[in-house]
């Protein structure tokens, strides 16, 4: 493994810092980006949306996108370098975010001619936006399961069901969607993969809030929706596999997030409050507590060097993915309970006090924490997937 980064990386990432240092409006900046990847109002989305702009035009959105397609073909060090550095001017996720990272790369790998020019080139500029219609009531692990109904009527199909947890469907322009085309196929045979525009009528979007009032995700309900063949991706009943690509894909645009500065924030913290009348830091359970995160930080941190070293190495993927996925998602919960054990009930507070100056910081990482431990497959996925291929534990 090597520490080391190149003279080019290091003027790459001068680079981004300093444009984004002179371009970032501060009133943009989120606490932590990707527990506020969706925006929280419309008016703030469109804002989001002007700033993807400015960022396209100077060349900083999609980089690792090919040039053809308008990116800079960047490497995977330099697209770490630049998720690193918009993380630490705490920089909000592009707005445009699903159709960069997933949607924009299964068409340029895997979409028509067709596709091509018609949706890729609206992406980076955010002229489009994105969202991801695969989770339904019944299908989420097991999504293989899904029932939303596409039936071929001849130049089209008429959509119905419904989709969960849809994020950002409240402001999104198009959807990918899975549906099921062969009721009688295999399950993983009878799916295929649809581009729907969301202004088509019969297309419903209800908003779930979530505990601390964001408006993340969605329900969104299809009746009698009519989707153009143009629309469908591959042939009919390929469904799965690009599922299965832009699930790839998902899980390589993870974006920057630091342990690190959650603990390094825990420890300044436990300098200020007191438990039982005595500044928490003096407590040698307090301080033992904080070095275990810290030491579970840095296993993390190797963890993910040596995914990293494998990668650029052009290995085949090790079983690291799924144990970072596993530890980092449970990392989180374990700092933001930690949290609570040293606020108590203060750490319900949502907004600045005497008490907790840095509120709803804290409020919200308790209520965030768990989403991580169940987007893009569960804890109990990710220890399914280490048994049996990892470890080569029998199924029962
Ligand atoms: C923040 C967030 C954003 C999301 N955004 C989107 C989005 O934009 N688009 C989209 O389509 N989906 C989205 N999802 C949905 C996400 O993909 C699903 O929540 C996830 O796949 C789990 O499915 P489920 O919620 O249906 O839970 P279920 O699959 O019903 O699981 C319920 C419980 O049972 C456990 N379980 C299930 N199967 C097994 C098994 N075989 N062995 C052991 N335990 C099992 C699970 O671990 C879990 O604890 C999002 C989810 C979150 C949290």
């Amino acid at each position: 493994m090597d520490f080391h980064y190149t003279p080019e990386q290091d003027a790459f990432r001068r680079d981004i810092r300093q444009w984004l240092a002179a371009n970032l409006p501060k009133d943009l900046c989120v606490d932590d980006p990707q527990d506020e990847r969706v925006a929280p109002d419309r008016a703030t989305f469109e804002r989001r949306v002007e700033w993807q702009r400015t960022m396209y035009k100077a060349g900083w959105v999609g980089i690792s996108w090919p040039v053809e397609y308008g990116g800079r073909g960047a490497s995977l060090m330099e697209q770490i370098i630049y998720d690193e550095e918009c993380f630490r001017a705490r920089a909000p996720v592009l707005p445009g975010y699903s159709g960069i990272g997933m949607i924009g790369p299964v068409l340029i790998e895997r979409g028509s001619e067709a596709h091509k020019r018609r949706f890729v080139p609206r992406i980076l500029s955010a002229d489009d936006i994105w969202c991801q219609g695969f989770s339904e009531p019944g299908a989420g692990s097991d999504l293989a399961g899904l029932s939303t109904r596409a039936e071929d009527r001849g130049d089209h199909f008429v959509v119905n069901g419904q989709k969960v947890w849809t994020s950002g469907a409240q402001f999104a322009d198009w959807i990918y969607l899975l549906v099921r085309t062969d009721p009688a196929a295999p399950r993983h045979r009878g799916i295929s993969y649809l581009l729907v525009d969301m202004k088509t009528p019969g297309i419903n979007v209800r908003p779930l809030v979530l505990m601390n009032g964001h408006k993340h995700f969605n329900e969104v309900f299809f009746v009698d929706v009519a989707v153009p063949k143009a629309n469908l991706v591959g042939k009919v009943g390929e469904g799965w596999s690009l599922a299965m690509t832009t699930l790839m894909y998902e899980r390589k645009s993870g974006g920057g997030r630091s342990h690190d500065d959650q603990i390094a924030r825990l420890g300044a913290l436990a300098r200020q409050v007191k438990i039982d009348g005595k500044l928490a830091w003096d407590s040698p359970l307090v301080r033992q507590r904080l070095a275990q995160l810290a030491i579970d930080a840095s296993a993390f941190k190797y963890t993910r060097f040596r995914n990293l070293t494998r990668q650029l190495r052009g290995e085949p993927p090790g079983p690291e993915g799924s144990i970072l996925k596993l530890f980092g998602s449970e990392l989180g919960v374990r700092i933001a309970d930690f949290a609570g054990e040293l606020l108590g009930p203060r750490v319900l507070l949502n907004q600045p006090s005497e008490d907790v100056p840095d509120g709803p910081r804290w409020y919200n990482r308790v209520v965030s924490s768990r989403q991580y431990t169940i987007a893009g497959g569960t804890s109990e996925i990710q220890r399914n997937i280490i048994g049996e291929r990892v470890l080569g534990l029998p199924k029962d």
